[in-house]
């Protein structure tokens, strides 16, 4: 997974709901947390807005009972504002969320004409059932920060036994069935960028996106644990923070024209 952008508070930090979220990537998204009562992953990310993961597990199992998720969202209906998109996100990874097919079909049913999409690290995608959760949603947007070993366990730091290759062959055929959009999203920061990127390009030729999203770690790095780090709640950061090194915008521009002429993919920069 991976997190939204910039915050409204119309939902408070209480709620399995969140934002919606003013995002660069996906518009006005009311983000949906089935995952919320700690951090929950199965990476720890050195950039990852919620700090170090409390929980880090492949523990797939129902977090949070379908009927709180739609009891919360009913609540901030009817909508005050336009939205954009719903996106499953939130307090950790939202495909070791078991029940998260059922959510996606209920949610469909309270609010049927707003997209749906997920942020996920695809650690799970080996699991039928998570690709039969997936395969109902508009866009998938899967996280790929590294291009070699060394790099993925540095900057991902996975649940031991997840590998770098064994994650790619899940996406790539995950792709081939998926009939709706599939995005890749790349953190580009101090660690990865000085790494050969070439072989960055021949992993998304190989999972072929219809989009890739490059990032840099704008947020800080807290030093522990808050819910409302969910939706990057700019401004009130009153705990303790560490600020992470992001690439410049000629950094950026290279990269993105780089990319393009190696993969000849559609590819965007937050920059
Ligand atoms: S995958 Fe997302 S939630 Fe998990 S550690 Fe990385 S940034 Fe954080």
């Amino acid at each position: 997974m991976n997190m939204q952008d910039s915050p409204s508070l119309l939902c408070t930090n209480e709620k399995r709901v969140y934002g919606p979220v003013n995002s660069w990537r996906l518009g006005q998204s009311l983000g949906i947390d089935p995952i919320f009562t700690k951090s929950t992953c199965s990476y720890n990310c050195i950039y990852c807005q919620l700090g170090s993961i409390q929980d880090i597990t492949n523990n797939y199992k129902i977090y949070v009972p379908t009927d709180e998720i739609i009891k919360d969202l009913q609540e901030f209906l009817p909508l005050k504002q336009p939205l954009d998109i719903i996106t499953y996100s939130g307090s950790g990874e939202p495909t070791l969320a078991a029940n998260l097919g059922e959510v996606i079909r209920e949610v469909r049913g309270v609010v049927p004409d707003i997209p749906q999409c997920i942020l996920t690290n695809a650690t799970m995608l080996h699991n039928s059932s998570v690709v039969e959760d997936l395969n109902q949603l508009d866009r998938v947007i899967v996280k790929l920060d590294a291009w070699d070993e060394e790099m993925f366990q540095r900057v991902n730091r996975p649940i031991a036994g997840v590998t770098l290759m064994d994650l790619v062959d899940g996406i790539c055929h995950f792709r081939q069935q998926f009939k709706g959009t599939l995005e890749v999203q790349t953190m580009i920061f101090s660690t990865n960028i000085k790494q050969d990127l070439e072989a960055f390009a021949q992993l998304l030729i190989r999972i072929s996106p219809d989009l890739v999203q490059l990032n840099t770690p704008k947020r800080p790095y807290p030093m522990s644990w808050h819910r409302e780090n969910r939706g990057n709640h700019q401004g009130i950061f009153n705990y303790e923070v560490r600020q992470l090194k992001t690439i410049t915008k000629e950094q950026a521009t290279i990269i993105t024209q780089h990319l393009k002429e190696l993969t000849s993919l559609e590819i965007i920069s937050i920059r």
